[in-house]
């Protein structure tokens, strides 16, 4: 049988329409395609369920797992709303850092594809006068961090009279990061009827009392506490102390089957000086904190995305949203003091249901921090290549040999024996 080209054509569209979950959220044909076009066979869940409540116009609260697609579930319904004659910004998304807002972009460019709709992100250290152009050349969906976006409010340069969609994402990051007053600035800003999306990990009370403010009946969707950590994500332990961490991360590399890995370290010092001590020996290792310039941030990031990276020595900052899709080891050469942290950090491997090994190298004083995570996210971190052997509680004081070979508290040294320069208070903090 010979089709024509225009009934190829055809057959191809309703393959799309057909076999597409996505076809029954009555979404633009061309969005349907750019899904099939992106892998994206079937909503998830938080797709499933925020998807129909945005495209209604409805507010809502999200307190969504790591990994589970919130980009989409908000990109998709807000670039399906816009209207594309109207040259105006239409939909705003207040993300924490400048790489959120580069990979809530990409992602958004993605699902416009072809539709008109323009995306663009806005974040400090981005050329000033290059976000001018676009801005007057017209966007329709804009991704920004609060200080940039503040910057071009008072210069006049950014006009959020037409904003029908206004979202919040990481709010509680944003909080801890201080950039509290500008989120509520711009809320007040916002004075046209518009729906506020929030989404937040937690809900400490200010952002509770945010959402009192400028939202109305939000609808709330909450992902189960248990899918906080995916299941196909296996935690486990290294007991090390400070002085030995770095010749125990490297056996454990050359004897693991490590696909890409992020190494978390508590500190741009201590990134530093474990790249310095590795960049010989590993190959393909790059690091990434705050203190870079954007641009090279940028860089690392993609080269990372792309696997011309092996390992990123990283601190919190690549800890938060971002998506690295071939992450197959989490470790955390420090471990954190606080579980959502710890949550965020090793939510970078085992994206979308792929397996994942998250291993903290866990010195005598970081027993008490992995204790309690394990109590509060209720999962089973146990001793690595055992299966039965959980973080033991910790106990008050240091055993003996310990503190005489390893265990330091600030001033308690040895002040005849010279310290090891990684050892410094300098470098704790
Ligand atoms: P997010 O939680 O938004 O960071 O998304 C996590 C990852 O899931 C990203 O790599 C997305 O591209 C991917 N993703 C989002 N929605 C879907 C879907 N419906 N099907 C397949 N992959 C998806």
């Amino acid at each position: 049988m010979h089709l024509d080209i225009e009934e190829k054509e055809k057959l191809e569209e309703d393959e799309v329409t057909d076999n597409d979950g996505f076809s029954k959220l009555g979404l633009r044909p061309e969005i349907l395609k750019s899904l099939e076009k992106m892998g994206y066979k079937e909503p998830s869940p938080i797709q499933k369920e925020t998807i129909p409540l945005i495209m209604e116009g409805k507010d809502i609260i999200g307190q969504a797992e790591t990994g589970s697609g919130k980009t989409a579930a908000c990109g998709i319904p807000i670039v399906h709303k816009v209207d594309v004659e109207n040259i105006e910004i239409q939909a705003l998304i207040l993300v924490p850092t400048r790489e959120l807002a580069v990979q809530y972009v990409e992602e958004l460019s993605k699902i416009s594809d072809k539709t008109g709709v323009r995306c663009f992100a806005i974040y400090g250290g981005f050329s000033m006068p290059v976000q001018l152009a676009k801005l007057r050349h017209g966007v329709h969906v804009l991704v920004g961090t609060p200080g940039r976006l503040i910057d071009h409010l008072y210069r006049g340069t950014l006009h959020l009279s037409s904003i029908k969609t206004f979202v919040i994402d990481e709010a509680d990051e944003m909080l801890d990061m201080g950039f509290f007053k500008d989120v509520e600035l711009l809320a007040d800003c916002i004075i046209g009827e518009h729906q506020t999306l929030l989404f937040s990990a937690t809900m400490p009370p200010p952002i509770k009392a945010l959402s009192e403010t400028y939202m109305t009946n939000p609808s709330h969707v909450v992902l189960n506490r248990s899918t906080v950590s995916p299941k196909s994500l296996k935690h486990c332990y290294i007991k090390s102390e400070e002085v030995d961490k770095t010749d125990q991360l490297i056996k454990l590399i050359q004897g693991a089957n490590i696909t890409q890995a992020i190494i978390f370290c508590k500190s741009r010092t201590r990134v530093m000086s474990l790249f310095e001590a590795l960049k010989k020996r590993l190959k393909e290792t790059d690091f990434l904190h705050g203190g870079l310039d954007q641009a090279i941030r940028n860089k690392v990031m993609e080269k990372f995305r792309a696997g011309k990276l092996k390992y990123l020595i990283a601190t919190d900052l690549a800890g938060r949203g971002l998506d690295f899709s071939g992450i197959s080891h989490v470790i955390n050469y420090n471990v954190p003091e606080n579980p959502e942290a710890y949550i965020h950090r090793t939510g970078r491997a085992a994206r979308q249901g792929r397996e994942g090994m998250a291993i903290s190298f866990m010195s005598f004083r970081e027993t008490e921090y992995l204790h309690n995570i394990q109590n509060r996210i209720k999962v089973n971190v146990n001793k690595f290549g055992s299966e039965n052997s959980p973080v033991p509680k910790p106990s008050r004081k240091p055993h003996s040999s310990r503190r005489k070979n390893h265990y330091t508290r600030p001033g308690q040294f040895d002040r005849k024996q010279k310290r090891p320069h990684h050892r410094h208070p300098s470098n704790e903090t």
